[in-house]
């Protein structure tokens, strides 16, 4: 196993380690933009690139047309990188003064309120800044709503601190039945006759309704399939879209355990065995932000090779079936999601799935005790 070595050479405290897939995040970029040919496509790295660490994606993401995201640290992060293309601030400013910064790293960002209005009336700036007006089309979060939408337009167009303004709003059900009509109507209704580059679709808009030229417009916003998750899991999976796993969290065994019928595994007792059976301890818990609530039957790859998590997840360890596995033992190769070493994959929708969740919860909530390597970076 090539990885083997280095995971016990380099001064790593348990062997456990997260890899990021350089490789696998280009080939999702170019997924969404031959979903969607003739948009443009903003990479969404908002949270740290969900995770993935914006410094190790932003090699792999930078043929996207932008960056959008919330943070202006993370703004500052990627202009240090060498990034000179547009950045979007997903939220817009925070405070007046964040507007200072926008105008010197050249930010685009979101306007979805008056008083954001308002503080770039007073902002004091030569650099006329490029913004994206947004509506609450439904979804009752950020934005301006359709009946103040045409006034706030107004409004910004007569600024001299504003340069272009572009239209955005957000699909609430962009990847379930509701889908996203009534908000087409809702947006398209209130801006029809408005000028400006439009920009409506997330990910699972981009994948599902890409096809329909008013809904990708100008510009989407491709956030969770660029980490290798669909966004409308179980529906579809990641095969299903042609999505690869970026990130891989793997471990190893570091115990086995012989139980006999009738004996329990770890806290609560909440796992008893049937019949005798092995069980493998791997160096990874809850600390390390893998799901507490995973509950047994939860998929986990042990030398690649399918099999399930008995008992509750504690801090630092998990227990695994090894009953189809009698070659394991301690050292072995635990992937708990992404890519085995030989060559399976277990994506991180389904134990995502399995534990109640989402593989964004999963992907943001990797804990900075786990090393995390760049896996075939230029
Ligand atoms: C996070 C975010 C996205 C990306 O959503 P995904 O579901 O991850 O594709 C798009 N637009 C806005 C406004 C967001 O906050």
């Amino acid at each position: 196993m090539p990885t083997r070595r280095r995971m016990h050479t380099c001064d790593m405290p348990r062997p456990i380690e997260a890899l990021i897939h350089a490789e696998a995040l280009t080939h999702n970029l170019a997924r969404a933009r031959a979903a969607v040919p003739d948009a443009r496509v903003w990479a969404v790295v908002k949270a740290n690139a969900y995770g993935h660490g914006i410094a190790r994606a932003f090699e792999a993401l930078r043929a996207a047309d932008g960056f959008a995201l919330l943070d202006l640290a993370e703004a500052q992060q990627l202009r240090d990188l060498g990034w000179r293309g547009p950045i979007l601030l997903l939220e817009g400013v925070f405070e007046p003064r964040d507007l200072e910064l926008c105008s010197r790293l050249n930010l685009w960002h979101t306007v979805h309120c008056e008083a954001q209005i308002d503080w770039l009336a007073m902002h004091k700036t030569q650099q006329p800044h490029r913004v994206f007006l947004k509506m609450n089309s439904g979804m009752n979060r950020l934005g301006l709503r359709p009946t103040a939408f045409r006034a706030a337009w107004t409004r910004l167009n007569a600024l001299p601190q504003v340069d272009e303004i572009s239209l955005m709003s957000h699909f609430s059900d962009a990847d379930g039945d509701r889908g996203i009509a009534a908000a087409m109507q809702v947006f398209g209704d209130a801006t029809r006759d408005l000028p400006g580059e439009r920009s409506l679709c997330n990910s699972a808009a981009t994948l599902r309704h890409g096809d329909d030229a008013a809904v990708r417009a100008d510009w989407v916003r491709a956030g969770i399939m660029l980490y290798g998750s669909a966004p409308d899991f179980p529906a579809h999976d990641i095969a299903h879209w042609n999505l690869r796993p970026t990130m891989t969290l793997r471990a190893r065994l570091i115990g086995t355990q012989e139980l006999q019928a009738g004996d329990t595994v770890g806290y609560g007792s909440r796992f008893t065995a049937e019949a005798p059976m092995r069980i493998g301890v791997v160096a990874c818990g809850y600390a390390d932000g893998y799901p507490r609530h995973a509950p047994s039957g939860t998929p986990v790859l042990v030398d690649g090779v399918r099999t399930r998590l008995v008992g509750r997840v504690s801090m630092d360890m998990v227990t695994v079936d090894l009953g189809a596995l009698p070659h394991a033992v301690r050292g072995s190769e635990v992937t708990l999601w992404g890519r085995a070493s030989a060559g399976a994959t277990l994506p991180i929708d389904e134990v995502a799935h399995a534990a109640g969740t989402v593989g964004y919860e999963l992907m943001c909530a990797l804990a900075a005790r786990v090393p995390v390597r760049l896996d075939g970076g230029s």
